[in-house]
């Protein structure tokens, strides 16, 4: 057990299972996108970790770039959507997939991915590490999941608890 903030957290998803998750993802979307050189908008802090080790495993050619949106606060998505930051790509034509740490209730995503059809990509799919099913409050839909996961709150692997626990190896989930 580990404690951040004065929460407790338990093990969760260990390194080993990720790394095997994200390895075959990665397999999968290098035969759905062989030849058409896929563009991955990562959505930054949370994705940073999970795009990383995705695009390392990656066996064809494709571009990556990093973006910010909204923050979360605390153990609750605030709900405001904040521009994106820092998309420095064009777009249009491309095949684009959206890298996400988690998709919760869909808030973010759900504002976000029609900011991005304006400018007419040939296609969007979207990528996440994590998915709470239960959770969903607005409807996505989402291409690849690594893990689909009950709605309790998780850290690690790239995710935080007020800033606190993204260097974890592993995802640790908040102990009830
Ligand atoms: P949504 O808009 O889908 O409700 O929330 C998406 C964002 O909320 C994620 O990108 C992530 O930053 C944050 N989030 C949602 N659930 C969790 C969680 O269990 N742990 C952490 N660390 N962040 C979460």
């Amino acid at each position: 057990m580990i404690t951040i903030h004065n929460k407790n957290f338990v093990p969760y998803i260990s390194e080993d299972e990720i790394k095997k998750k994200v390895k075959n993802l990665a397999e999968q979307i290098s035969k759905d996108y062989d030849g058409m050189k896929p563009l991955f908008i990562a959505i930054l802090n949370g994705a940073f970790m999970f795009a990383s080790d995705l695009f390392k495993e990656l066996e064809i050619e494709a571009e990556i770039s990093f973006i910010k949106l909204a923050s979360y606060k605390g153990m609750k998505s605030t709900g405001q959507v904040l521009t994106a930051i820092g998309l420095d790509f064009d777009i249009n034509d491309r095949h684009v997939i959206i890298i996400e740490d988690i998709v919760d209730t869909g808030k973010t995503l759900h504002s976000f991915l029609p900011q991005l059809r304006h400018s007419q990509p040939k296609s969007i799919k979207l990528a996440t590490l994590l998915h709470k099913p239960e959770a969903l409050l607005f409807p996505v839909e989402i291409d690849y999941v690594c893990f689909a996961i009950p709605d309790k709150f998780v850290v690690g692997y790239g995710l935080d608890f007020d800033n606190l626990g993204r260097n974890l190896k592993e995802i640790y989930q908040i102990e009830e």
